[in-house]
């Protein structure tokens, strides 16, 4: 993302009063205005939410990183897909289970996840096969459990989030014939009461250029936010017109966040 779209954002948050910034990657934190873009929205009192892959944290070069996010009441929110060594390997690569947890506790040692207001840790566990989640709180409470007695860390949430049928995930399943029964296991699971809270309904998704979506997935899907005229929506729109009210353009993927306990970005819908 350049200097130039960041600004915008920047702007963005001044013209519409944004509250929240969230910021994914890759690893958003290598981007090279990241310190500058965190210290404007702070400055202004926005919520900034670091979407952080944790080895980052244990790279050369990145031994600022823990400090500044502290300093600067981040919420990191961390992946983590099962407390068991051998399911994180397995889905992330070799050693990445060893470096999240001394990437955690890192964090802790900052003062993350000690039931701090200011300075949360989540952490997002996500299936690692063609199956729901099972339930948000019943697992968090698992997971504290289990990394206190192993490592003695510490989180504040989990966050857990259905498999989207697309992407990687898709890919996996069209090549090991599974797709339509994942899809049919999210269609048979859908449930009206997740409408409501859709993250859809509440975010926009600014890619690196500054192009718009309803979200993440549709981002992922180059399924640009609908336009009032022939130009692809960009962030910089944002400073003339309102997308309050605007259609949200959805897909058959859209059963991933609307299946059972439902998903979005900070988790299950159910409950909230
Ligand atoms: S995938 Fe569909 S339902 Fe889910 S947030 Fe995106 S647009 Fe909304």
């Amino acid at each position: 993302m350049s200097e130039e779209v960041v600004q915008l954002i920047i702007d963005c948050i001044d013209h519409l009063g944004i509250q929240t910034l969230d910021l994914t990657g890759g690893a958003p934190e290598m981007n090279p205005h990241f310190r500058w873009l965190v210290e404007e929205a702070r400055k202004r009192n926005v919520e900034v939410i670091d979407r952080c892959n944790l080895t980052i944290l244990l790279e050369p070069g990145y031994e600022w990183l823990a400090e500044f996010l502290a300093e600067h009441q981040v919420e990191v929110v961390a992946s983590l897909p099962c407390y068991l060594e051998d399911n994180v390997d397995g889905q992330r690569g070799k050693g990445v289970y060893q470096k999240s947890v001394e990437a955690l506790k890192l964090l802790n040692a900052h003062g993350y996840g000690k039931g701090k207001n200011h300075l949360p840790l989540s952490l997002v566990y996500n299936p690692t096969g063609p199956f729901l989640p099972p339930p948000q709180q019943a697992l968090e409470q698992d997971y504290k459990r289990e990394l206190q007695t192993r490592f003695d860390i510490s989180f504040d949430n989990l966050y857990t989030i259905t498999n989207m049928p697309i992407s990687r995930f898709g890919a996996v399943l069209l090549a090991k014939g599974q797709f339509t029964e994942y899809m049919t296991l999210l269609r048979d699971n859908f449930s009206q009461s997740n409408l409501d809270n859709l993250m859809c309904k509440s975010l926009v998704s600014v890619d690196w250029q500054g192009y718009l979506y309803d979200c993440d997935f549709n981002q992922m899907l180059d399924m640009p936010l609908n336009a009032t005229n022939e130009e692809r929506p960009h962030v910089r729109d944002l400073l003339a017109q309102s997308i309050d009210g605007q259609l949200i353009k959805v897909a058959d993927h859209c059963y991933g966040c609307t299946a059972g306990q439902g998903s979005s970005c900070g988790g299950a819908l159910d409950g909230e």
